[in-house]
């Protein structure tokens, strides 16, 4: 079996090097894109071995794994995502914690996100999530909504909206991918010149082990890439 950190440095470089091409082919600067290393199939010591090879931003979609890795961890420089379902009574935790929550898809999260960040100190930096796909299995905003929840969110002083959000369906897909991740990136474009004042849409949350690089061809400023980066390992 390979020796895990070294097997997992050369996993995130072959990854940034994915990025470098993607952003190539799409004539954007990768300096754009942010890789963020899930870390959610994967123990404290991979995680560990992940910030040693240069990862500072790390993801988990459970909210009590990222405490508990975060705590473990107790590394200040490490900037912790939550990319996935966020329950109110663990936003006060959460937000103590992170330093993006990719996953806001309802305004009673974002009421509370508001509501626990006016205890906390800085405002939460949050992207909203779409539900770009239509499956009624994921959660997001619907994109038909999102225009009107700016004009609430804009008016909720603890909380920065910095982006959009979106996951391509399940099947691997890459036109399909392609087709969601750009539906994502119109959205945004048609949002960003009537956004109300506090609200930035520059950041967009797309893209996955199979398909970042369409993402970043679509425009993605944030990828979330977990299992490619653990490929060669056991277990
Ligand atoms: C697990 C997960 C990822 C990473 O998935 P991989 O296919 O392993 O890269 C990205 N985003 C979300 C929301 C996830 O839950």
């Amino acid at each position: 079996m390979p020796n895990a950190p070294s097997q997992i440095a050369d996993n995130v470089a072959a990854v940034r090097a994915r990025i470098d091409e993607a952003a190539a082919r799409s004539g954007r600067s990768a300096d754009r894109v942010t890789l963020v290393c899930v870390t959610k199939y994967a123990g404290v010591e991979a995680a560990q071995a992940l910030v040693e090879a240069g990862c500072l931003d790390l993801g988990e979609s459970r909210p009590q794994e990222l405490w508990h890795k975060h705590d473990v961890l107790a590394n200040s420089a490490i900037r912790w995502h939550l990319i996935g379902h966020l329950q109110r009574n663990k936003v006060a935790r959460t937000l103590a914690c992170t330093h993006l929550i990719h996953s806001v898809d309802s305004l009673r999260l974002a009421r509370s996100i508001d509501e626990n960040a006016r205890n906390q100190g800085p405002p939460a930096r949050v992207l909203l999530e779409v539900n770009i796909s239509g499956e009624s299995a994921k959660h997001g905003f619907s994109p038909d909504e999102i225009e009107q929840a700016l004009v609430e969110l804009a008016n909720l002083p603890h909380l920065r909206v910095l982006g959009l959000m979106g996951m391509a369906s399940g099947d691997g897909d890459l036109t399909t991918a392609r087709r969601e991740f750009a539906s994502l990136r119109m959205l945004r474009e048609q949002l960003v010149g009537r956004c109300p004042p506090g609200v930035l849409l520059d950041e967009l949350s797309t893209g996955m082990s199979l398909d970042f690089g369409v993402a970043i061809e679509e425009g993605a400023t944030l990828v979330r890439v977990g299992s490619a980066l653990f490929e060669g390992l056991e277990g």
